[in-house]
């Protein structure tokens, strides 16, 4: 099954991309945590991804089509993969179309987890990362067991730079802008699904399993 999940950022795609990975067992892909995790490691790509992050600003096509089209060529996504984050951009979109293509593939759900803007900063000043492991709480609706760490790996969590405020109504313009015209991309292919993202996580979950069957 190969899942591609679109939405604001901060509403909730992560979130559900994991338990969908975890139920069906596929690899989740996320193009934010890979970028997160070049800057941790101070790689070339990741010095080069911060600048853009850091402002909100998405990172250039050149430096994430490659990446996510090897990645899902590797053996651990034979029976399909969830994407996180990816594809943002319609030329994004026909990398990814034409890369499957060639293998005589194609995408099977386009899910769009729908948050309206005024529930999403909320979301993301609440929301707590892991640095190390990916993981992701809320302060309010899905904290930690123990405040402040992670209950996967038991590392500190962090407010990322790029939550803050005044760039989260940055990534929001650039969210209506470049990525939202991807749900028209994908209702024309026909793959194309919404649910509601304001539910609880466990009910937005169940919608998607009721769509992915
Ligand atoms: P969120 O989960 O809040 O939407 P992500 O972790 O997916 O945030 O992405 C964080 C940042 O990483 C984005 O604001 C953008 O700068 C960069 N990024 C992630 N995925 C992509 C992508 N597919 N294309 C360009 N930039 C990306
Ligand atoms: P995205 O990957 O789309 O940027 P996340 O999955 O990281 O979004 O979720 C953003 C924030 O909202 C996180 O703090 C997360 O814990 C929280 N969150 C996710 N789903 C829900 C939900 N259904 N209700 C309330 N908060 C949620
Ligand atoms: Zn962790």
């Amino acid at each position: 099954m190969k899942i591609i999940m679109l939405g604001a950022p901060g509403a909730g795609k992560g979130t559900q991309a994991k338990q969908i990975a975890g139920k069906y067992s596929i690899p989740h892909i996320s193009t934010g945590d890979i970028f997160r995790a070049n800057i941790k490691n101070g790689t070339e790509l990741g010095k080069k991804a911060k600048e853009y992050m850091d402002q909100g600003l998405l990172v250039p096509d050149e430096l994430t089509c490659d990446l996510v089209v090897d990645r899902i060529g590797q053996d651990d996504c034979k029976n399909g993969f969830v994407l996180d984050g990816f594809p943002r951009t319609i030329p994004q979109a026909e990398a990814l179309t034409d890369a499957l293509n060639k293998l005589g593939e194609s995408m099977d759900f386009a899910i769009d987890v729908d948050v309206p803007d005024e529930n999403i900063v909320k979301r993301m000043s609440g929301r707590r990362a892991c640095l190390d492991c990916g993981a992701t709480y809320h302060i309010v609706s899905i904290p930690p067991k123990k405040e402040g760490i992670c209950d996967v790996c038991g590392s500190e969590l962090v407010l990322r730079d790029d939550d803050k405020p005044e760039t989260v109504q940055k990534r929001l313009d650039v969210y209506h802008e470049q990525t939202q015209p991807l749900i028209d991309y994908y209702k024309k292919q026909g793959i194309l699904k919404s649910v509601d993202g304001t539910q609880a996580m466990e009910d937005v979950f169940a919608n998607i399993v009721e769509i992915l069957g």
